[in-house]
């Protein structure tokens, strides 16, 4: 047989169009590409729909970092605003400082911003911290994750907020759900599980959505590839030393010898959550002494680690900095 016919052999048709497909989504169909893109085009619009993330005339701040995950976020957001009309959109990238990695995914989050036409803006931790994160790190290379993820988080809220966005979305897809959720259960973090950002009507919280929480982080790669927005970038240097690795190696497994676990993983955690979430573990109701962010107590978890990472710069110094971080 030549080799022509064994390759189209191999390729099953489109299910919808005939056409060569890229993808099985489910057992008996197959997509081609452009099938593919609108299949998750429908489901990110799905998901904000049914979810009630956005809504008419909000400013939609995209946390960008360059990677796939929400350089595909902001290309679909871009789709679903130019679509619906009346959403406003801009990115922002936090620049940790991490040398040898972040200048690469910049890099991406400017060109994919550029091409798009959406403002970006980029804040950096040595602007409002004093330090990089490499700095920070020194000889505690093993807190990577946990002060990246904290402080990042915050500055993210901060600009969003002095942004005046109504809404802060990241690029969490399923995979990531579910490797939180494992984590949270390994660290027995009981506060985590039952919280919901989301949900959260407190006043100093911009609302977080996650419009990429229904799918698979090999579909979100696939969409940018088809969209040509998929660069190759290098892995940051701590992610060693972060458990998140470890719970997507276990899951990893697990979905390949039983699919579907981690929409299971995910559909059930959120039961378990909505019937926990008020009785035991109350929302953050108090507001950060030194930065004006949520709390519970005087302080919030970020500032209460800046100030153990750089323990002669008191809470209360932080709040120049904080709040007149660069525009
Ligand atoms: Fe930050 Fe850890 Fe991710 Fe690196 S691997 S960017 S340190 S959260």
């Amino acid at each position: 047989m030549a080799d022509s016919e064994q390759s189209r052999e191999k390729q099953p048709p489109c299910t919808i169009c005939n056409r060569p497909a890229i993808v099985r989504v489910h057992p008996d169909t197959h997509l081609c590409s452009i099938h593919f893109a609108a299949s998750i085009e429908e489901r990110v619009t799905r998901t904000i729909d049914e979810e009630g993330m956005i809504r008419d005339q909000e400013r939609v701040a995209v946390a960008l970092s360059g990677g796939k995950d929400s350089s595909a976020l902001l290309s679909l957001l871009h789709e679903f605003a130019e679509n619906r009309g009346e959403i406003d959109l801009l990115a922002i990238t936090i620049d940790e400082g991490v040398s040898g990695y972040r200048e690469e995914t910049i890099k991406a989050a400017e060109r994919l911003t550029g091409t798009l036409g959406v403002e970006h803006r980029i804040v950096t931790f040595r602007d409002v911290y004093g330090h990089d994160l490499d700095e920070f790190l020194r000889s505690r290379e093993e807190m990577a994750c946990t002060v990246c993820g904290v402080l990042r988080k915050q500055l993210l809220q901060m600009e969003a907020k002095r942004c005046d966005s109504t809404v802060l979305a990241t690029g969490h897809c399923q995979d990531d759900e579910a490797q939180s959720i494992l984590m949270n259960y390994l660290k027995g973090d009981t506060g985590r599980i039952a919280r919901d950002a989301s949900k959260s009507g407190h006043p100093v919280f911009v609302r977080r959505i996650k419009p990429l929480s229904r799918i698979q982080e090999r579909e979100v790669a696939i969409y940018g590839m088809v969209k040509g927005i998929y660069t190759e970038l290098p892995e940051c240097p701590y992610a060693g030393y972060a458990l998140r690795g470890e719970a997507r190696k276990m899951l990893n497994f697990l979905e390949l010898r039983y699919p579907g676990t981690m929409e299971k993983l995910v559909i059930g955690y959120r039961e378990v959550r909505e019937r926990v979430r008020v009785l035991n573990h109350p929302e953050p109701v108090d507001i950060c002494e030194s930065c004006g962010g949520p709390a519970s107590g005087s302080h919030c978890r970020a500032c209460i680690l800046v100030q153990r990472l750089v323990p002669c710069r008191l809470p209360d110094d932080l709040i120049p900095s904080i709040r007149s971080a660069p525009e």
